[in-house]
């Protein structure tokens, strides 16, 4: 970390969670989150850089009139013209200590210099509330006063350090928290020098170290819009339940609490009509028939994820907006197939990916990720046999049980592979008991085939290929957002062009979704042998079979389910992105094991 200088506003967040520093300054990691948004409208207004500061023998007259603290306490003090002693955005740089900062506003008078930061929210209380201001009570005024947040004292005290580096006297330092308009002093002595210096020092090793861990049960945690990235609780839940003998003595602080929304409310974008095309207008995407006529216009700030599949057109306009949100665009044959990515150049963990191509060239640590998607893929096949099959024979759910303890048993990957295999011939010679009487030749068909992907047979197979070309696509998304690389994987060995990872993830996924996806679309009457057009290259859905079928995804994609450790419940969309963080924290060695989802 030689030569790196440090913001001390990052340094500052360390005070406030190491683990929080490490994301943001080492991994570059930032997630906006309401709070930030409103914290940085409210550095807009003091962030317009003013003139450079005067020269310090000259700076002797400061005071006249109105002082800027006086202007900033009557609300606006930013935007008067005649602060040329207020220096806003001034940027400072300590090469001995590696340090950098940009200051909200130095007041400079004559050889005197005063830091002022703004914060949009409220100062610290002791007692953990604001009395009523009109109506305070007698016990209130008792209580001690507002003060600044250690971290904000921090920030003010490497800010003093940094100006008295550049020959300035720093006696005093102020914090204005702009929701309550309330100005605070800060006075600048050899106490804060050593906290402020300590923290960087503290700052400066964790960066040279590990991701350190998440807080345990912090209540600054639901707040903090790393959260869904970090997962302090999940990660505490198996950390700590390792480290207790037989996972006895865990105490309710490892239970997770329900920090996440169950589902985002982003919009998932697929298009498929040949021949549309999709462009930006302003701050919308607007997608456009052959013709030109509009047929959707999105806002982009909503859109999470875009898949075109066959001949839609993206202007680069659109694949530039895309990446400056970080939204991942795929694109796929009409088929489904993921044949390229566009990968927005966002945050990428190099810790984490480092760490995945350690851990899984070892054959041992590789074999506990196959295992555990193996493990799940098969008791997830026989829950959805014993839920849906008419009639099922006994020996059967039997059967792959004896399959999903005998993978968890295994001790290669062949032997895995063997046991996974045995497991789906099992499966999918009962796949068509789970059709109804309506769809008798449907299923007919499909039992005569067997599961056959290339090319598909009949119906089923194709509806099975399609869906598991989109689970696919959507792992490679979840494993791309949570820093993994897709090509790499355990259980699928990595070839030219082949999301090894992706298709390893999906694994538990497929009976989940895919699968149940094809079963529940034929029984419903949403798909029938109108929607599938048999060809030289094998069953394919029709446009208004995929369309179909994009509606019963969706809808499952959206269905929200309980995971049965952290017991809360979250769509399978989330429920993708949770493992695939799950699976890079345990690449990092942040937990010990892996599980993934299982139904009951
Ligand atoms: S979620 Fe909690 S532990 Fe994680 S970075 Fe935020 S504050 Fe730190």
């Amino acid at each position: 970390m030689d030569g790196v200088h440090w913001p001390c506003r990052g340094v500052a967040e360390h005070a406030y969670c190491p683990r929080l520093f490490y994301y943001m300054t080492v991994e570059g990691v930032f997630v906006p989150s309401a709070d930030t948004e409103q914290g940085a409208g409210t550095h807009r207004r003091v962030d317009r850089p003013s003139e450079a500061p005067p020269p310090l023998d000259a700076a002797s007259k400061a005071g006249r009139g109105k002082s800027a603290m006086e202007k900033l306490e009557e609300g606006d003090p930013a935007n008067d013209p005649e602060r040329p002693r207020s220096v806003r955005s001034l940027a400072l740089t300590s090469d001995r200590l590696g340090l950098t900062a940009k200051l909200d506003i130095a007041e400079i008078a004559g050889t005197t210099a005063i830091p002022v930061e703004y914060r949009k929210g409220r100062p610290k209380r002791p007692w953990g509330f604001a009395p009523p201001v009109d109506d305070m009570m007698e016990e209130a005024r008792l209580l001690p006063g507002p003060e600044p947040w250690p971290t904000d004292r921090v920030q003010l005290g490497l800010q003093a350090i940094l100006l008295e580096e550049a020959g300035y006297t720093v006696t005093e330092a102020f914090l204005y928290y702009a929701s309550e308009r309330l100005k605070l002093r800060v006075v600048v002595d050899d106490a804060l020098r050593r906290e402020a210096l300590a923290e960087l020092e503290a700052a400066k090793r964790a960066a040279a170290g590990e991701r350190p861990p998440p807080l345990v049960n912090d209540p600054r945690c639901p707040r903090c819009s790393l959260q869904p990235i970090c997962l302090p609780d999940e990660i505490n839940h198996q950390r700590l339940t390792a480290l207790t003998v037989g996972g006895e003595g865990v105490d309710e602080q490892t239970t997770p609490r329900k920090l996440w929304p169950p589902r985002d409310d982003g919009i998932h974008v697929v298009l498929q009509r040949e021949g549309i095309r999709v462009g930006v207008r302003g701050q919308s995407i607007c997608v456009t028939d052959k013709e030109g006529q509009v047929v959707r216009d999105l806002p982009l700030a909503n859109v999470e994820s875009l898949a075109v599949l066959g001949g839609v057109q993206v202007s680069t306009q659109a694949l530039t907006a895309f990446a400056d949100q970080e939204v991942p665009v795929a694109f796929l044959t009409a088929a489904g197939r993921l044949v390229a990515m566009m990968d927005p150049l966002g945050p990428t963990s190099a810790a984490v990916r480092a760490a995945q191509v350690r851990v899984l060239d070892r054959p041992e640590r590789a074999l506990e990720l196959a295992r555990a998607v193996v493990v799940a893929k098969i008791v997830n096949q026989r829950t959805l046999l014993m839920r849906n099959h008419a009639s099922l024979p006994g020996r059967v759910a039997a059967d792959l049980q004896e399959s999903a303890s005998a993978a968890e048993r295994a001790v290669t990957i062949d032997e895995l592979r063997g046991h996974e295999g045995n497991a789906a011939a099992t499966y999918f010679a009962h796949f068509a008991g789970m059709l109804k009487e309506g769809v008798k030749e449907i299923a007919l068909r499909f039992d005569a085939n067997g599961r056959r992907r290339r090319p598909p047979p009949d119906p089923v197979n194709a509806v099975l290929s399609f869906g598991y070309s989109m689970l696919s696509n959507e792992c490679t998304v979840a494993c791309r957002l949570a820093s993994l690389e897709p090509t790499i994987g355990a259980l699928h060995a990595t070839r030219p062009g082949r999301p090894a990872l992706s298709l390893d993830m999906m694994e538990p996924f497929r009976p989940l979704i895919a699968d149940s996806i094809a079963v529940a679309a034929f029984n419903r009457g949403e798909l029938s042998e109108g929607h599938f057009l048999d060809t030289a290259a094998g069953c394919a859905l029709t446009d208004a079979g995929r369309k179909a079928f994009f509606g019963a995804y969706g809808r499952r994609m959206d269905t929200e389910v309980r995971h049965p450790a952290f017991d809360y419940r979250l769509s399978y969309r989330r429920m993708l992105m949770l493992h695939a963080r799950l699976v890079a924290a345990w690449l990092v060695g942040e937990i010990p094991t892996l599980a993934f989802l299982t139904t009951r």
